[in-house]
């Protein structure tokens, strides 16, 4: 087949400065117990190679609870971030703790910190049982509205004179620019902050781009991963084109390329290159009666 490799796709600076940071510290502390408080990053295979080299994972969809399961040693804070209060139980149980939080997470962290310092009440746009949106709400606790969706903007009762609107990092572009929209309509006084970072942007703006010459496009990613999910979502929304999320080779399915000439490949932030790569080779060699 032929195959359009869309770029950029794959590893964000986020997810290798995060992996980075746990191999480093299972060289430094070798044979101590160390344990990544969730996924590192949204990627199973990612996680089972972290945990060869010593690093356990307790997963639990609220931080603080799994924070009870790590008994010593040292606690991981994933690439999504934690709320402070997280932090502070970590330090009180006398963890050792390594902070693989993105730096464009921290910055929504400071955004949000400061904005409720200042009086503001924020609506927040993100996925609810994320820990992205988690750790945000928690450095404001009351004062961050999580909303989802349409109906959650319908339903925000904010008496505050300031409000502010902000997001999760890794949302499809064109849906949450609809959704401030919405929350001015309600809130016109409501300031803005779009924080999607520059990863998912990209990765989104070349993903719809590429399926305008594609008849379909495959992407390499979790179910776990929001950036990949969105990749999907983006390509059918406003690509127009079928799309389909593959862990990994073993998941394409031989329907979905029947009578197609051209497939693009993609992959979220958080899949390792060696996955989009088996993709890829497999589909250049495949050989399908037209
Ligand atoms: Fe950071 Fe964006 Fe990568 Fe998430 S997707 S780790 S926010 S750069």
């Amino acid at each position: 087949m032929d195959v359009l490799k869309i770029t950029p796709r794959g590893y964000c600076h986020g997810v290798v400065e995060a992996i980075r940071a746990a191999k480093q510290t299972a060289k430094e502390r070798p044979g101590a117990p160390i344990t990544m408080l969730g996924y590192l990053v949204h990627n199973t295979h990612v996680t089972d190679e972290l945990s060869r080299h010593g690093i356990e994972l307790v997963d639990s969809d609220n931080r603080l609870e799994g924070l009870e399961r790590v008994p010593e040693g040292t606690v991981i804070f994933t690439a999504h971030g934690v709320s402070p209060a997280v932090k502070e139980r970590a330090a009180a149980k006398g963890l050792s703790l390594v902070d693989a939080t993105c730096s464009d997470v921290i910055v929504t962290h400071e955004l949000v910190k400061d904005l409720a310092e200042r009086g503001y009440d924020i609506v927040y746009i993100g996925r609810r049982g994320h820990p992205e949106p988690e750790g945000v709400m928690g450095e404001a606790p009351g004062r961050v509205h999580l909303v989802q969706d349409p109906q959650d903007v319908d339903q925000l009762e904010v008496k505050n004179e300031r409000i502010a609107v902000t997001c999760q990092t890794t949302l499809s572009i064109w849906d949450t620019a609809a959704m401030i929209k919405r929350v001015r309509e309600k809130y016109p006084q409501a300031e803005a902050y779009n924080e999607i970072c520059r990863a998912t942007q990209d990765r989104q703006e070349a993903a719809v781009e590429a399926a305008r010459e594609c008849d379909l496009v495959i992407v390499v990613g979790s179910d776990r991963s929001s950036n990949s999910r969105r990749l999907v979502q983006v390509v059918q929304e406003l690509g127009h084109k079928p799309a389909y999320l593959v862990d990994t080779v073993k998941d394409i399915k031989l329907e979905w390329l029947s009578g197609k000439k051209r497939v693009g490949v993609t992959s979220g932030a958080s899949t390792p290159t060696q996955l989009t790569r088996e993709v890829v080779t497999y589909l250049e060699a495949l050989d399908l009666p037209a």
